[in-house]
């Protein structure tokens, strides 16, 4: 069975000796020794500051939006993974969508001033597939009419753009470390900060709102990474190399083969790629459904990435309609790519696809 992805497991020995320190102090949480190395040692590979490590990638959306206080009505893409949409409808913040640019995938930056009302109070795009937005013009958006920004950074671990990382641009970027990402911590993620003081009240919001002398200081809750998530992270980090040059070489693989037979992802010219997916968007429904069932019957799981439009969602009521991002969600597919598939294996599914395409001709 080859699925869309596999978790990364690192290096058995290399874990036990981070466990080995865990249990000579029996510090399993609260800020521990090994969360405080991972956020050193991520700042430093990221090129970020203010870096804050919760427990999982949706709880790192719904600080951000408490940390600086977003309420009312943000503007967010319609092609993402739920949990953009989700956290801000579970933190009472409407969700106001506007609509993909048919290449990027990304929120097209042109449509966002018509969706602002007095409501509004933040822009929350997502890089997606680790695709860079033109954060330049959203960021002049927001500051010309007061918005917060928020971006989903989840599948955008490590991308450079124009020479310094891409998840320093905005008041707040979030980070997915979930066992399926590129890197993980089996489940966890961060949020990154602009400023100091929205980073220190954040750290306070994670931990119940309880101060260093414990005095409860801001309303709080519980999202706190735990120090076997910590030693994960650090054996996962110490390979990211290999995980990135493996990564980089499916990629490379799909891309020879299928990159003028299908529509692929335009990347941002000014970003590097972190060949977190391989997205591949067919003609049609069918054709993808096609593409997908015969994969299925040679024990291959690619996924519908992302599916459905997030407009469509039963629980939001938006009178927009997504067009763009309705027609890319219905024909979207996400090839398998991880570190450790065989060359052989991505070559057998290039050969499924050009099949499929070649019953088409
Ligand atoms: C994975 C993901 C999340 C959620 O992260 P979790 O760590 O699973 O909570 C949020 N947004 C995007 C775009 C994601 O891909």
């Amino acid at each position: 069975m080859i699925n869309v992805t596999r978790p990364y497991l690192p290096d058995r020995e290399k874990l036990n000796k981070y466990i080995d320190r865990i249990y000579e102090t029996a510090w399993l949480t609260n800020n521990g020794p090994l969360v405080q190395e991972l956020t050193a040692r991520l700042q430093e590979y990221l090129g970020v500051e203010n870096l804050l490590l919760v427990s999982n990638g949706t709880s790192a959306l719904q600080v951000a939006y408490k940390a600086l206080g977003v309420y009312g009505q943000a503007i967010t893409t319609p092609f993402s993974f739920v949990a953009t949409t989700s956290s801000l409808v579970w933190e009472r913040i409407e969700p106001a969508f506007v609509d993909i640019d048919y290449e990027t995938l990304c929120i097209d930056p042109a449509k966002i001033k018509d969706a602002i009302t007095s409501k509004t109070t933040a822009i929350v795009p997502v890089h997606v597939f680790g695709n860079a937005c033109d954060v330049e013009l959203i960021e002049n958006i927001a500051s010309r009419y007061g918005l917060k920004t928020v971006y989903d950074g989840s599948h955008a671990f490590g991308v450079q753009y124009k020479g310094r990382s891409l998840l320093s641009s905005g008041d707040a970027v979030t980070l997915s470390f979930h066992a399926t990402k590129l890197f993980h911590t089996i489940e966890g993620g961060a949020i990154i900060f602009k400023k100091k003081e929205d980073y220190e009240r954040a750290k306070l919001m994670i931990k119940f709102g309880i101060d260093n002398s414990d005095s409860i200081v801001e309303l709080g809750i519980n999202t706190k990474m735990n120090e076997f998530q910590a030693a994960m992270g650090l054996c996962v980090l110490d390979e990211i190399d290999t995980i990135l040059e493996e990564r980089a070489k499916i990629w490379a693989l799909y891309q020879r083969s299928l990159g003028d037979r299908v529509q692929i992802l335009r990347l941002n010219p000014d970003s590097t790629n972190n060949y977190s997916y391989f997205p591949v968007v067919f003609e049609n429904e069918e054709t993808m459904l096609e593409v997908k069932s015969s994969m299925n019957n040679h024990q291959i799981n690619p996924r519908r990435y992302f599916y459905p439009s997030l407009d469509t969602l039963n629980y939001i009521n938006s009178n927009s309609v997504s067009q763009i991002s309705r027609d890319i969600a219905a024909r979207i597919l996400c090839l398998p790519i991880y570190p450790g598939m065989k060359e052989q294996e991505t070559a057998s599914i290039i050969e499924i696809i050009e099949s499929c395409l070649k019953t088409k001709e």
